[in-house]
C-alpha cells in the first residue's frame, strides 16, 4: 500500500462563544466568557468569620494564582466579616474579587447585611438550597434582585449532591410517562440543566443581566461531567463554571479533574474553572490552584509559571542529583512568581529544561529557553548549559545548582526586565 504524506493537523482546543461577565472590585474589572481567558478560581476552607485568617488564605490562594475566590457566607457573623475581609485585602494590596457562597439563608444574609452585598464581587447562587415549595421563588428573586441592584455576577451553581428535589421528581414523574423512558442518570442530567438553565432565565426576567449570569452543573464523575457540560454547553450561550465536584484526594482527585476538565476545555467548553481537591493532611490549599493553573498550561490556554522539563531519570542517573535539582528549580520558579509577574512581564512562558544525562540531554535542553544536561553515571562530572539553544557555558563541583539558579536569574532579568 502507497502512503502519500500529508502535513498532521495542528491540535489546539477550540473556542465557544459566550456571553461576557464582569466582576468588579476597587474600581477593576475581569471577564468571564466572551473570549477572556479561561480563568482559575479557588475556595477558602477557613472560617469566613475569622477575618484576618480568611484573608491571608486568599491572598496566598490569590498569589498561588487564583483570579477569584470563593468564601462561605453561611451566617450572620460570617456576612459581617466579609466586608473586613475585603478590607484586609485591599490593605495587603491584595488585587482579587471575592465570590460569595450562599445556601439555605443567602436572601436573609444579603438583605440585612448590605455591606457583605457590595463587599463581594460575584454570588453563588444554589437553585438546590434556596427554599422549598412557595418559599423558593421568592427567596431566589430576593437574592437575583439584590445582585441587579448592586450590579453584581451570579453564578448559578447546580450540584447533583443538593439538586432541586422537587424538580427532579417532576422530570422523573414526566419519564415513567414516556412510551420508552430514559435511562435514570439522563433525567438527572435533564434535571441539572433544567435547574440550571430555567434558573438564569427567571433571573433575566428578574432584572439581572443575561451576560452577568454564569452557570455549572457540578458532578463527581468525569463521564457524567463530560455529558452535562457538552449538553449545556449546547443549549445556552451563557459562559460555563467548570469543575468536578468532590474530586477527591491527591493523585485521585488531580487526575479525575484533570481528565474532566481537560476533555472539555479542548471543545472549548468553560469559562472559569476550580479543581475541587480534598487537601491531605498538611497539604496547602494552593494545591487546587497549581493544577488548575496547571491544566490550561498543559493544554496551551494559559501561561501561569515558567515550565520545568525534566525527564524520569532511569538507570544512566543513579544519584538523586538531578531529580533535587529539577525540583529547586521548580520551587525557585513558582516562589518568584507573584514579584516576576509585575517585574518582568512574559516571564511566565519561559521553558527550563532539567535533564539526567547525554541522550535526551542536550537535545531537550536546546529545545528550552535555557537547560542544564547533567551527567549520568560514568559521565565526565561537567554540566553543559544550553541558552536559546547554544551551548553557553559547563557548570562543575558541587555547587552546580545554585549556579544554575543565578544563570537562570540573569537570564531572566536580561530578557524580561524593563
Ligand atoms: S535523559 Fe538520560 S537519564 Fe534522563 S531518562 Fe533519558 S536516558 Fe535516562
Amino acid at each position: 500500500m502507497s502512503f502519500e504524506p500529508q502535513p498532521t493537523p495542528l491540535s489546539a482546543p477550540t473556542q465557544r462563544m459566550t456571553r461576557q461577565a464582569s466582576v468588579v472590585w476597587g474600581g477593576k474589572v475581569l471577564t468571564i466568557g466572551g473570549g477572556a481567558p479561561v480563568r482559575v478560581q479557588s475556595m477558602t476552607n477557613t472560617d469566613t468569620v475569622d477575618a484576618i485568617g480568611t484573608a491571608i488564605q486568599v491572598k496566598e490562594l490569590a498569589l498561588a494564582g487564583s483570579e477569584l475566590v470563593r468564601i462561605t457566607v453561611n451566617t450572620p457573623e460570617a456576612a459581617e466579616a466579609v466586608p473586613a475581609i475585603r478590607e484586609q485585602l485591599d490593605r495587603m494590596g491584595i488585587d482579587v474579587p471575592l465570590v460569595g457562597d450562599f445556601h439555605y439563608n443567602g436572601h436573609r444574609l444579603l438583605t440585612d447585611y448590605p455591606g457583605c452585598a457590595q463587599a463581594l464581587s460575584k454570588y453563588r447562587i444554589n437553585p438546590g438550597n434556596v427554599g422549598k415549595g412557595d418559599k423558593k421563588d421568592k427567596q431566589f428573586a430576593q437574592m437575583i434582585e439584590i445582585a441587579a441592584r448592586y450590579d453584581k455576577a451570579v453564578r448559578i451553581g447546580v450540584n447533583w449532591g443538593s439538586l432541586d428535589q422537587e424538580l427532579l421528581a417532576q422530570l422523573m414523574d414526566e419519564n415513567a410517562q414516556r412510551s420508552s423512558p430514559w435511562d435514570v442518570r439522563q433525567v438527572m442530567y435533564e434535571a441539572l440543566m433544567t435547574s440550571a438553565i430555567s434558573s438564569a432565565q427567571r433571573a433575566e426576567e428578574l432584572g439581572l443581566k443575561g451576560e452577568n449570569i454564569i452557570l455549572s452543573c457540578k458532578v463527581s464523575g468525569v463521564q457524567d461531567l463530560v455529558a452535562v457540560y457538552r449538553e449545556l454547553a449546547r443549549r445556552c450561550d451563557y459562559a460555563l463554571h467548570l469543575g468536578l465536584t468532590e474530586a477527591g484526594m491527591g493523585t485521585k482527585g488531580t487526575v479525575a479533574s484533570t481528565a474532566a476538565l481537560s476533555l472539555l476545555l479542548q471543545e472549548g467548553i468553560g469559562e472559569t474553572i476550580r479543581v475541587s481537591l480534598t487537601p491531605q493532611p498538611g497539604e496547602a490549599r494552593t494545591q487546587e490552584v497549581v493544577v488548575a493553573a496547571e491544566i490550561l498550561q498543559a493544554l496551551g490556554l494559559r501561561a501561569f509559571v515558567p515550565s520545568v522539563v525534566a525527564c524520569p531519570g532511569c538507570g544512566r542517573t543513579t544519584s538523586t542529583t538531578f531529580q533535587e535539582l529539577a525540583k529547586q528549580i521548580d520551587d525557585y520558579l513558582r516562589q518568584q512568581m507573584p514579584v516576576w509577574r509585575k517585574q518582568y512581564p512574559g516571564v511566565e512562558g519561559l521553558k527550563v529544561a532539567v535533564m539526567g544525562c547525554i541522550v535526551n540531554g542536550p537535545g531537550e535542553s536546546k529545545h528550552a529557553d535555557i537547560g542544564i544536561s547533567l551527567p549520568g553515571t560514568g559521565e565526565a562530572p561537567a554540566a553543559p548549559v544550553y541558552i536559546d539553544g547554544e551551548k553557553a557555558m559547563t557548570l562543575r563541583g558541587a555547587g552546580i545548582a545554585q549556579a544554575f539558579q543565578t544563570v537562570v536569574q540573569n537570564y531572566i532579568e536580561k530578557r524580561f526586565g524593563q
